[in-house]
Formats: C-alpha cells, sequence, structure tokens
C-alpha cells in the first residue's frame, strides 16, 4: 500500500487563507527560487515532467513554451477553477484549503511565461473557494515577491479572480478566454490555440487549478524530488476524486501510476454492501469505461489511453453490481445535453437526442430500434461540435453499449 504523498495534502500545509502560515511552512521557496533563475523555470517543470490535470494530460512546459516565447507585452496566466463536472471536486479543495500553494503556482508560471496578467477563474457556485482566493490574491499582493515579478517584467503585474458563468461548459479553455474577456462563456474552434491568441489577442496560458498547485513543490524541492513520487514511468502525484459505490470516497493525494485495484479496494475500502465490482467512469463521465480486466491499470495518463481511456481529471466514479449502467449513463448524457452551450446544431440536437432514448430504455419504454438509434449517433456525433462536449457524450455512450449491451437488452420493451 502506498501512504498519500505529501505534496498538496499533508496536513500542515493546509493553511487556510493565512499567507504567513502558508509562508512559515515552506511556501514562497519556490517563487523565490524561481525569481533567483527565470529563465531555468520552463527546463526544470519539463524535467519534472508535469502534466495538465484538468483532462488532456498535455506538457505544461510545452503548453508554457510559445506564450514564453513571444515577444514582451501583454500575457496572460489564467488558473482554471471551473470545475463543474460530476464526480471532480479537486480544484475546489485546493481553492478552499490551500489557495495560497494555488496563487504561488501561478505567480510561478507568470515568471517562466513573462505573463503580466495572472487570473483566478473560480466558480461561483464555490462560494468558501471564491472567498478564499479573493482573499489570497488580497494578501499576495502585498508581498515583496509581488514586486520582485514587477521588476523582472519591467512593468506592472494584475493580480485578480474572475467568476466563471458556474457552466460545465465555461471551463473549456476558449470558454474560459471568453468569460474572461466580458463575454458569454462560447467555447471556438481551435486553432488558433490561446498560446497564439488568447485574451483580447493576447498569448494566454489556461492552467487547471492542480496543475498551478503542483509548481511550488516542484520548484521547492526540484525536478528529480517530484519525479520520485510517481511509480514506473509516471511522475509526481495525482488528487483522485473517489466516489460512487465505495465505503470510503473521497479525494486521495496518491503516486501518479497509482493502481486503480488500490485505490478502489485499498484507499477507498472496496465496494459498498461487499457487492461486486463493475466499472469506472474514469476522468469524469465521457470517457470510455474501465471495467472488471482493467482492475490492473497504473492510473496515470499515458497507462490509461493504453487501454483507450483518459485519465482526465483524476474523477474516478465506481459503479457496483448493484447499480445499472444505464442509468448513470442517462444521468450523465442528460447533465450534457442541459449544458450545451446551443452553438452547433448537431449537438444541441444529438445530446437531447442521446438523453431522450437513453431515458426511454432506462424507464422500460425501449424497443430494439432504440439501440441502433444510440450506435449511429454515436458514429455520427463526434467532431461534429466546436469543442469536446459532444464527443465526451458519445464516447460514454458507445463504450457502455460496448461493455454492457445485456443491460440494455435486458430493459427493453417485450
Ligand atoms: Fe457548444 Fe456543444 Fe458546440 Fe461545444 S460542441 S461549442 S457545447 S454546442
Amino acid at each position: 500500500m502506498n501512504e498519500p504523498n505529501q505534496v498538496m495534502l499533508k496536513d500542515d500545509v493546509l493553511v487556510g487563507a493565512d499567507l504567513d502560515a502558508w509562508l512559515a511552512h515552506g511556501g514562497g521557496e519556490g517563487l523565490a527560487r524561481a525569481l533567483q533563475a527565470p529563465d531555468a523555470v520552463m527546463a526544470e517543470i519539463e524535467r519534472a515532467d508535469l502534466r495538465g490535470m484538468g483532462g488532456a494530460g498535455f506538457a505544461t512546459h510545452r503548453k508554457w513554451a510559445p506564450v514564453a516565447a513571444a515577444p514582451r507585452g501583454d500575457k496572460w496566466v489564467i488558473c482554471n477553477g471551473n470545475e463543474d463536472e460530476p464526480g471532480t471536486f479537486k480544484d475546489r479543495f485546493l481553492l478552499e484549503h490551500t489557495p495560497h500553494q494555488v496563487v504561488e503556482g501561478a505567480l510561478i508560471a507568470a515568471v517562466a511565461t513573462r505573463a503580466n496578467h495572472v487570473v483566478l477563474y473560480v466558480n461561483p457556485h464555490q462560494p468558501r473557494a471564491l472567498a478564499a482566493a479573493r482573499e489570497a490574491v488580497r494578501q499576495w499582493r502585498g508581498h515583496a515577491h509581488f514586486a520582485s515579478i514587477e521588476a523582472l517584467l519591467g512593468g506592472a503585474l494584475s493580480l485578480s479572480v474572475v467568476e466563471s458563468s458556474g457552466l460545465y461548459i465555461g471551463g473549456e479553455e476558449t470558454a474560459v478566454i471568453a468569460t474572461v474577456e466580458g463575454g458569454f462563456p462560447f467555447p471556438r474552434r481551435k486553432p488558433p490555440f490561446p498560446a497564439e491568441h488568447g485574451v483580447h489577442g493576447a498569448p494566454t496560458v489556461v492552467n487547471n487549478t492542480e496543475t498551478l498547485a503542483h509548481l511550488p513543490g516542484i520548484l521547492r524541492h526540484g525536478a528529480e524530488w517530484y519525479r520520485g513520487l510517481g511509480l514506473g514511468h509516471a511522475s509526481g502525484t495525482k488528487l483522485y476524486s473517489l466516489s460512487g459505490d465505495v465505503l470510503r470516497p473521497g479525494l486521495y493525494e496518491l503516486p501518479m501510476g497509482t493502481p486503480l485495484e488500490e485505490l478502489v479496494f485499498v484507499h477507498g475500502r472496496g465496494m459498498l454492501q461487499g457487492k461486486e465490482f463493475k466499472a469506472v467512469f474514469t476522468g469524469g463521465p465521457s470517457n470510455t469505461l474501465l471495467t472488471r480486466g482493467d482492475l490492473d491499470v497504473p492510473l496515470d495518463f499515458d497507462s490509461v489511453r493504453d487501454r483507450r481511456s483518459r485519465l482526465g481529471t483524476g474523477a474516478m466514479i465506481v459503479v457496483s453490481e448493484g447499480t445499472s449502467i444505464v442509468r448513470k449513463v442517462a444521468e450523465y448524457v442528460n447533465f450534457f445535453a442541459q449544458g450545451s452551450c446551443g452553438q452547433c446544431p448537431p449537438c444541441k440536437g444529438g445530446t437531447f437526442q442521446l438523453a431522450r432514448v437513453l431515458n426511454r430504455i432506462d424507464t422500460g419504454r425501449g424497443v430494439r430500434s432504440d439501440l441502433a438509434s444510440l450506435a449511429n449517433l454515436c458514429r455520427l456525433l463526434p467532431g461534429s461540435g466546436r469543442c469536446g462536449l459532444i464527443d465526451g457524450a458519445a464516447t460514454v455512450v458507445e463504450s457502455s453499449l460496448h461493455h454492457f449491451m445485456h443491460e440494455y437488452e435486458a430493459l427493453l420493451m417485450g
């Protein structure tokens, strides 16, 4: 059994909204090191192999590189704390309990990229996170490191909190940018990518809250330390949001690469009421399901991708034999249908149609041709929208049909 690591969730660094307490526990040292050698930060993050923790697992230094290389002028770093997906509750925890770590991470990203605007983008439906972020930002503005960053930039640094719309789609990175600009969170097609054309056309980095929260530790202790925290080829630690039919759901910081079986049966203490494990909605409800044969998979980006799924946010919604997969999928697709921003007709109509058919089957009113309708929609919809919402909805339905067709068939009329 692996004990949780001490990157983010160690009790004595859960220091709430008091910057002095954060500094007394070694906070600020990572930023100080970044300021001592600003041009070395990017290479340190590359050596640490820090990946984006919001879904895609993209290498952080590669996301930063075009922004760092852009000429001086307006550049933005945005900490994405929208987090509104079912089963994911890590960013809210970080913002509520260790907001100074998040702000320090965002400031380190600003040092590395020479960004002169830093925004914490927070979901207003999480009022404690919002209040903690605002207070942390207020306190950091008066810290000596803040003035040192301005000296490095040769001009003013703006550090602020922007409320997201609270909508699920508001967490998509181009929707984040639209909101920061003052508009409605409509995603747009990429390219151009935010690094080339972000807030008001300026180079912009949008990083997940957890990604940024790793930075102070990496800069303070070094890339080798961070790499050594992971298992196998994986680097660092990961926050896994464990929920569903387990005895002990919760937020677990564990080595990146911890096997799924260990997360569910050791840390989660196994299944409720002694039932059999059936599946996991991994990385949130928009990916390919992992099933019993995948219990050995190391939970890191590459290993989960090799099982044709995605680690995503690290959310793990566990389903036992006592829970209907069809009902869970219907629930999530209803969520996506309601979350569609409506810009793309195939998404608005397609997610609604998926939800309608799934609800019909779930309530015992489905017929055999409904299964063909679902399969057709799953074939036609991916790639037809400006963002990934529609692909996610189709993926989870397709995966559930592939693994659990017998559950669908058992619910059909006649
Ligand atoms: Fe909006 Fe859906 Fe189009 Fe994404 S795919 S932009 S959510 S309509």
